[in-house]
């Protein structure tokens, strides 16, 4: 998936990245933190944002949870 820029904020841009806990692929804005699904395909509405992604998983609001996809 290639980077984009974010629809929503208009100053972020989008990247793909690996959820390690649950191996979901995810798009994600590196300023507003919305979340897409890995198979979106954006300009679309953003699913939710990284805090309630990873809180609906039970997993820690952390960085390292995440891993970029190339
Ligand atoms: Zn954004």
């Amino acid at each position: 998936m290639s980077r984009l820029e974010c629809p929503k904020c208009d100053e972020g841009v989008v990247s793909s990245f690996r959820v390690k806990a649950t191996a979901e692929t995810i798009q994600v804005c590196n300023v507003c933190r919305s979340v897409w699904d890995g198979a979106d395909v954006l300009p679309g509405p953003a699913t939710t944002t990284v805090e309630c992604f990873l809180a609906a998983r039970g997993l820690p609001l952390l960085r390292k949870e995440l891993r970029a996809v190339a």
